[in-house]
């Protein structure tokens, strides 16, 4: 009688429970206003004139809650800006008309005034 043992390894079961993000899609709008978040969205150009617009107190929040932003900033002239988020995905308009391929300065503007304290500084 041959007794063949045979011992096969049992791979082992990774856990990746932990890495599951908490509360995913049930973000916020002020999520996508973080720095980095804008600058993959504008030029880092648009993103400093935004800057320097918020900086000089030049945007007033209109209506903001989880799903929506809406400002009015003054440049030359008085434009209203939009954000919104529609299935989980940022959506953004300007009546300066320049915010088609990415958010104009006035829109980076209206993001950055959301953020506590102080405005990041402009060069
Ligand atoms: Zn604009």
């Amino acid at each position: 009688m041959v007794l063949v043992g045979q011992k096969a390894r049992r791979s082992r079961y990774l856990k990746d429970a932990a890495n599951t993000r908490e509360g995913s899609g049930m973000s916020g709008i002020d999520d996508w206003f973080d720095e980095k978040t804008l600058l993959d969205m504008a030029p880092p150009d648009v993103f400093l004139r935004g800057a320097s617009a918020a900086e000089h107190g030049s945007v007033q929040i209109l209506e903001r809650d989880e799903e929506h932003l809406r400002s009015r900033v003054e440049d030359t002239e008085v434009l209203t800006t939009e954000f919104w988020l529609s299935s989980g995905e940022l959506k953004w308009s300007c009546t300066c008309g320049a915010a088609e391929t990415h958010p104009c300065e006035h829109l980076m503007a209206s993001a950055l005034a959301t953020w506590p304290g102080e405005a990041p500084r402009a060069e």
